[in-house]
């Protein structure tokens, strides 16, 4: 029984006199996980009732009210390791790795609502940007569970808000985790997110852009000034595509910053710059322009405001790097214009739009040539007809191994359609057409779209018209 005074919350000196001990002593035994602690803004706290604990040589206390052991086998089988520890600790770590062993981007593990079985439980994986299964077990162990992750990301195990916290996984190669905890009516759910080591910016050869793409892209960054927006749905990589346009303009004669929120990538040349809190993007905005930029990388266009100042400083001489949520190119560019009120300040500023998407890579050791089925001819009729697919022509299908967990793909490859400002655009924008009007002038001068380049990906046995027809807008 935990009586009232069990809950009282302890200084880190408080814990420490508590414990007769020393304070390097005490950091070690924090960071082994011996003891449990739980951040407070920037404190640590102790529950007086966890010390105790400690005290008489128990470890933090979390009970698992069913067996914990079936989860840890089935975990096991997954890794192919049957030495997994069968504790919380075990199973928990036996997650995390299972998460690194798929090169997942995040796990969640959630309570789940079924009309047959109401006490079900499910760990699914984000993979390739695809969330899938994994793994169902006893819900009854969630909360145990969960209360290990707490103690790991240093919240508080007794709270039922939403919390987040971060920790780094001891390993033979150490993970950095991101956790988020969130109560649902159905009880409370974790995401974890992977935070993969501070890698090197992808390069613009390493995107592996068509070459119509890649000297549109030169032309624009060559001219010096204008805005260059890219554009797409969420994770579809236009950040990535715009540090890489960044590095090759970043130089020791140029004055470069970013503004990102929060700032997550360093480049040498290009001083990033986080949004103060408090502070609107414009404010920072215009900050930054007194300080005699050349090159602006703005991480997101989030208000009229800041779409006005970006293409006002794109038109006084800077070069200009941005991104829009947009479906295509063409819509893209209509937003902007929407936004600002002006066709002439977008066509003058604007000098490249791009559009992209991400698609599946297909695993080299399992893709098949074949013609498409019946079912197949059906769902990609689209494609079908625009590109006169024979029903004879042999295209590359995903089948699955082990060498790609049984998903047919392995990795992730960026289609891309580039639209430059030209001298008929500028003229047909300034009649205020719709975007059908614009994409039929666009048809006509045989503009290749970013399924055009996709269709070369799918010849040369890259990826399939299915992830096509997952990425396109239709
Ligand atoms: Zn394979």
């Amino acid at each position: 029984m935990e009586t009232l005074n069990d809950q009282e919350l302890l200084s880190m000196e408080d814990a420490i006199a508590r414990l007769k001990t020393t304070r390097p002593t005490f950091y070690r035994w924090l960071r082994s996980g011996r003891i449990q602690g739980l951040k407070v803004g920037r404190q640590w706290r102790f529950y007086a009732a966890d010390l105790d604990r400690f005290l008489k040589g128990e470890g933090p206390r979390v009970d698992t009210p069913v067996d914990i052991a079936p989860l840890a086998a089935q975990i096991g089988q997954l890794l192919g390791d049957t030495s997994l520890a069968a504790g919380l600790a075990g199973v928990a770590q036996g997650l995390l790795r299972l998460a690194l062993a798929h090169q997942a981007s995040d796990l969640h593990l959630e309570p789940l609502y079924t009309d047959q079985d109401a006490h079900q439980a499910v760990v699914r994986l984000r993979v390739e940007g695809m969330l899938q299964p994994s793994l169902y077990f006893d819900r009854r162990l969630l909360p145990p569970l969960l209360a290990h992750f707490k103690h790991l990301a240093a919240c508080d195990p007794h709270s039922q808000s939403p919390q987040d916290g971060q920790w780094v996984m001891e390993g033979e190669v150490p993970s950095e985790w991101r956790a988020h905890f969130l109560p649902s009516l159905l009880g409370e759910s974790l995401t974890l997110r992977y935070l993969p080591p501070k890698a090197p910016g992808v390069t613009l050869a390493q995107l592996h852009l068509p070459e119509s793409v890649v000297q549109a892209l030169d032309k624009s960054l060559k001219q010096g000034w204008g805005l260059i927006v890219t554009s797409g749905p969420t994770g579809s990589g236009k950040t990535t595509t715009l540090y890489a346009a960044l590095q090759e303009v970043a130089a020791p004669s140029c004055k470069t910053f970013a503004l990102e929120d929060p700032a997550e990538r360093y480049f040498p040349w290009v001083i990033p710059v986080q949004n103060p809190p408090e502070t609107s993007f414009s404010q920072t905005l215009r900050q930054l322009m007194q300080a005699d930029p050349d090159v602006l990388m703005i991480g997101e266009l989030r208000d009229p405001e800041t779409v006005d100042l970006a293409l006002r400083i794109a038109l006084t001489g800077h070069l200009v790097l941005t991104q829009l949520h947009a479906e295509s190119a063409v819509k893209a560019l209509l937003r902007l214009i929407d936004t600002s009120d002006s066709v002439y300040t977008v066509t003058e500023a604007v000098k490249l739009v791009l559009n992209q998407r991400l698609v599946r890579r297909l695993c080299p050791a399992c893709k098949t040539w074949e013609p498409l089925s019946p079912d197949q001819q059906v769902a990609f009729a689209p494609f079908v007809t625009r590109w006169q697919i024979a029903p004879t022509q042999a295209l590359p299908q995903a089948q699955g191994c082990p060498a790609c967990a049984q998903q047919g793909y392995r990795g992730r490859l960026q289609i891309t359609e580039a639209l430059p400002m030209s001298g008929a655009l500028r003229q047909l924008l300034h009649q205020h057409p719709s975007a059908e009007a614009i994409d039929a002038h666009l048809q006509a001068e045989q503009w290749p779209t970013y399924l055009e380049d996709g269709w070369e990906r799918v010849q040369a046995g890259e990826t399939t018209l299915a992830e096509l027809a997952r990425v396109a807008a239709f």
